[in-house]
């Protein structure tokens, strides 16, 4: 089943693309734009289901003959644009999927409709092809670019699309998606809920993932014991993080959150707005040891370590200064 009341969040998306088929206002071009895993796809297919049901009304019926085709992906009036390269749409592919293709009628429907998840990766020449379209589409055409990053696209493409921004979804929703439709358990949905920052996806990820588990695990053991490793114990840490590169920052939202529950319980006393609640004792062992300038400063360490990762600065030496600076600010 998919429905735009299946859609978590992203109310204005909604409310644009349900009022465009309504009121028969449909454009001949979209972007999506919004972080991987927040449900892009999910979104355009909703969408294009909804355009090409045979049934009257704006919620794809699910159950008729084109329905059918679009929930097992096999909907002729629907075109999936891949690409070859990993990392590049060619021209090449948009000529042989998209503006090769579009001047033929659709087989069924009123639409047909063209789904290009990572437009992002399209090269000028690949951009460039895809504008001509774009400046005369055929009546029936719908194009959906999806990206995470729509500043890497044209602006003469740009100006030619409807834009649609993903926003982040609010922790209370995610956390009852998780409950209701996942039956993950209260706690821990609430922890993934407020690890994944809105993205409803990566909320399902993190809530499946057993490797979240373990890193969330290790990092409870470091935050516990950090104010009294020394030299050798702080490089045996380092050397274990290695083993979370690809999740590294992961790792480092948990430290983020850990510190940030910190700062909260030194303020209020309180221990129920704090996400890792069932570690009280630690935390309040965090909060003895530092200031709340230490505290700050940690977290604005943790920033700084983000930062050097994306930009690709050598990682042990960006893990060696944050764990040295969180050690220098929990000893007060
Ligand atoms: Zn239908």
């Amino acid at each position: 089943m998919a429905e735009f009341k299946d859609i978590i969040g992203q109310e204005k998306i909604k409310e644009h693309l349900m009022n465009a088929i309504e009121q028969d206002k449909v454009s001949h071009a979209y972007i999506i734009e919004g972080e991987r895993y927040c449900g892009k796809e999910f979104i355009a297919n909703v969408f294009a289901m909804a355009l090409l049901c045979e049934k009257e009304g704006v919620e794809p019926c699910n159950s008729c003959h084109s329905c059918v085709q679009c929930l097992t992906k096999n909907h002729p009036d629907i075109i999936y644009v891949s690409h070859e390269k990993v990392n590049t749409i060619s021209v090449d592919d948009i000529r042989s999927q998209v503006t090769g293709t579009i001047a033929v009628k659709p087989y069924s429907g009123r639409y047909k409709i063209y789904i290009i998840p990572e437009s992002e990766k399209m090269n000028d020449n690949a951009q460039n092809a895809l504008l001509k379209t774009l400046e005369e589409p055929p009546e029936y055409a719908v194009i959906i670019l999806l990206t995470d990053n729509a500043s890497a696209l044209l602006p003469t493409i740009q100006s030619r699309c409807v834009m649609l921004g993903m926003k982040p979804v609010s922790d209370k929703l995610v956390k009852r998606f998780l409950m209701e439709e996942e039956k993950i358990p209260d706690y821990r949905a609430e922890v993934c809920a407020a690890f994944a920052r809105g993205n409803i996806g990566k909320a399902k990820i993190l809530a499946r993932s057993e490797e979240f588990d373990k890193i969330k695990d290790d990092a409870i053991a470091m935050l516990k014991h950090i104010h009294e490793m020394d030299i050798s114990e702080l490089a045996g840490t380092i050397k274990k993080m290695n083993e979370y590169k690809l999740e590294i920052n992961d790792f480092l939202d948990i430290l983020s959150v850990w510190y940030r529950d910190a700062l909260i319980f030194k303020a209020t006393n309180d221990a129920n707005g704090l996400i890792f609640r069932d570690q009280l004792n630690n935390i309040k062992g965090t909060t003895s040891r530092s200031t709340y300038e230490g505290i700050e400063n940690i977290l604005e360490a943790l920033d700084t370590a983000k930062k050097r990762i994306s930009a690709n600065v050598d990682f042990n030496l960006t893990m060696e200064l944050l764990l040295l600076s969180i050690k220098e600010n929990c000893d007060r």
